[in-house]
């Protein structure tokens, strides 16, 4: 099967021009002008007015995940389909490591809820709950076999949350394997004080969700955990940041030369704290980190500009409102932590980044899928416009708006935090590996398609 997408712009992180793409089979086999007279194909796509953008790529995302006594709501299945429509065609899931058991059950269990249910390639990095000689001994082993990053955690004492004695450690395993430390930067045990101290006072509400997570607890595990990285001599990619308070300390660091990584997501660039009011419907909101105050963004706007932000992820994490939001009515620690996005980041980085003149359009391009791509080990596989690479593309039509809706999106969650904002920029033809999977609002994927993807050590996080 060959396919031509003709007279698009070429958007990639390095530069934009005007070319044809010829596909054979899963792969790019060529590139150039008017390839229609020098060549045939099965299938020609025409691309007039609309940009050529390697597909997008999701860093974080966590579908089926169990968390506080439900699961977050979309499968393998819905929440690729989602991302899918919404121009992303991988995705890297975290395999958790339940407390007690080995890293390899952990990815077992996860390997086999993905394994034919994902419409888009995917990958996994590991949440490490158990820090100790065996699983140390096993993060080589997993490192050898595709899965190099490990994410641990500042937050959640008592369930995921690991001491800085094991962090560090961590991080010398990984100064030795060429693996990457992924941290989860907020001082749980603070935190806990605080919201502790709020449900005592009688504030319920998951509003005290957002307040009772200082950004100065974020700024400071942001800092301890860089600091245990260089001392590990080791790099670190910080997590979903949220804080003005963090962000200054991801700078610091990378001024002084230390190898230290950051990712935020839509929610913290596009919402805020006062989205977190309103009684109960705040726990729509309610992720960890919270959202802040506006101010806040616009830092992380500055920090996606200038590249202390790498890139942009989800976290997707959806529960419904109805049910499982719910399960935190009269006390906002029990309001499960997590929101749906993956289907809204590709439009909303347009939309809020490149027609709102904070990025352009190649930075937009590096952050959603370059960057990942990179930073995973998937380049110039993943995140690329190149001879060689998956065909994995998108045909986006940066003219046309939409308005997100809970009625209208594609993931498996019955509500919207971005309900009723028109955005400019849409995905109109989604392929992966050389398969139209979405087409004009069409699904014509098949969960049989996808790949897990064996990634490569974070060379670009050594280099760069
Ligand atoms: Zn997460």
């Amino acid at each position: 099967m060959r396919t031509l997408i003709t007279n698009g712009t070429i958007v990639t992180a390095d530069g934009s021009y005007g070319a044809d793409v010829l596909v054979d089979g899963e792969t790019i086999v060529l590139i150039g002008r008017d390839l229609a007279a020098a060549t045939t194909a099965d299938e020609t796509i025409d691309a007039s007015g609309k940009y050529v953008i390697p597909g997008g790529i999701d860093a974080h995302t966590h579908m089926e995940l169990p968390f506080g006594g439900t699961f977050a709501k979309d499968t393998f299945f819905t929440g690729s389909r989602a991302a899918a429509f919404g121009g992303t065609t991988t995705i890297v899931d975290f395999a958790v490591q339940s407390r007690g058991k080995a890293l390899r059950e952990g990815l077992d269990t996860w390997l086999a809820k993905a394994e034919g249910n994902t419409v888009i390639d995917y990958g996994f990095h590991m949440i490490m709950s158990d820090v100790n000689d065996e699983s140390l001994r096993e993060m080589d082993r997993l490192v050898d076999e595709g899965i190099p990053d490990f994410k641990l955690f500042t937050a959640y004492p008592g369930v995921f949350l690991s001491d800085d004695g094991a962090i560090f450690r961590a991080f010398q395993q990984t100064a030795k394997n060429g693996g990457l430390i992924m941290m989860h930067a907020e001082n749980g045990p603070a935190i806990d004080v605080v919201a502790a101290d709020m449900v005592a006072a009688g504030h319920t509400d998951p509003y005290y969700h957002g307040v009772a997570r200082y950004p100065i607890f974020e700024g400071e595990a942001t800092n301890r955990v860089i600091r245990l990285a260089e001392a590990a001599g080791a790099p670190v990619y910080i997590v979903h940041m949220s804080a003005r308070d963090a962000l200054d300390e991801l700078r610091a660091a990378r001024d002084r030369g230390t190898k230290a990584f950051g990712e935020t997501c839509p929610q913290y660039l596009f919402l805020t704290l006062d989205d977190m009011r309103n009684g109960f419907e705040g726990a729509k909101f309610v992720c960890s980190p919270p959202l802040r105050p506006a101010d806040h963004a616009e830092e992380l706007w500055k920090g996606l500009l200038r590249d202390d932000l790498a890139l942009v992820a989800t976290d997707h994490c959806p529960f419904d409102f109805h049910g499982q939001k719910e399960l935190g009515r009269g006390d906002f620690r029990k309001v499960p932590n997590g929101l749906p996005a993956v289907e809204d980041r590709v439009d909303l980085l347009h939309d809020g980044g490149v027609v709102g003149g904070r990025i352009s359009r190649e930075r937009w391009v590096e952050v959603i899928s370059t960057a990942p791509a990179k930073m995973f080990g998937m380049y110039p596989r993943k995140g690329a416009i190149a001879v060689g690479s998956d065909a994995d593309l998108v045909v986006y039509d940066p003219g046309a708006t939409h308005t997100i809706s809970a009625t209208t999106h594609h993931m498996d969650v019955d509500y919207s935090c971005y309900e009723g904002r028109v955005v400019q920029g849409r995905s109109d033809v989604v392929i992966s590996r050389g398969t139209v999977i979405v087409r004009d609002g069409e699904f014509h994927g098949a969960a049989g398609h996808s790949r897990f993807l064996r990634r490569a050590p974070a060379e670009y996080a050594r280099r760069s």
